[in-house]
């Protein structure tokens, strides 16, 4: 039924070369019964429906951060624009972890009064011989920046469908609070 659908605008931003469209991709090509994807709003943008829980759940993830042309969107008008984050890093990059802490906290500022569902994703879980990020620092720096804190692999599908219902869930959870 169209009334059980939720609706959430999920904005994928983090380093140059973490893995955002690579995550932003399999969510767009994952097939299901319930698959709806198209391409509403451009190249960078997805929309599909997921069931989460027993419940459906639509979903547009917004891959803008990087691309920076003409008529795309600014970084400021991402930091508006979701009613939820994921903010990605590598495992492989400890400069990118840091970014990442940069991002949250540029985040708390422009949507200051708002509790908005943040996950802070340590992709490049595979590469374990390159890792420079360890999975004790990666969750440590999410209890320290509020979030919940997952790692993911784009490369062999590792934790990718549980991040998106993941971040279903943080949207629920503050809904249902209010
Ligand atoms: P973006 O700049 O954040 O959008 O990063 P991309 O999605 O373009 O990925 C940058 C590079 O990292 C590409 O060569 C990807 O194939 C690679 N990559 C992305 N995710 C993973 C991953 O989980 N594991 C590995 N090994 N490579 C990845
Ligand atoms: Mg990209």
């Amino acid at each position: 039924k169209e009334s059980e659908c939720s609706f959430c605008r999920v904005v994928v931003i983090g380093e140059t070369g973490v893995g955002k469209s690579a995550l932003a991709g399999i969510f767009a090509g994952a097939r299901d019964s319930m698959d709806n994807n198209c391409n509403l709003f451009g190249d960078d943008t997805y929309e599909r429906t997921l069931v989460v829980d027993g419940e459906r759940a639509t979903i547009i993830v917004l891959d803008t951060w990087a691309n920076q042309d003409e008529g795309s969107w600014s970084q400021e008008q991402c930091m508006q624009a979701g009613d939820a984050y994921l903010i990605v890093y590598s495992i492989t990059d400890r400069a990118s972890f840091e970014k990442a802490s940069e991002l949250r906290i540029q985040l708390r500022k422009t949507r200051q009064s708002e509790d908005i569902p943040i996950i802070l994703v340590g992709n490049k879980c595979d590469l374990v011989r390159r890792r420079q990020v360890s999975v004790t620092e990666g969750r440590a720096c999410a209890v320290v920046l509020d979030c919940k804190f997952i790692e993911t692999s784009a490369a062999v599908h590792h934790n990718v469908q549980e991040m998106f219902e993941g971040i279903v869930r943080q949207v629920r959870l503050r809904r249902d609070s209010k």
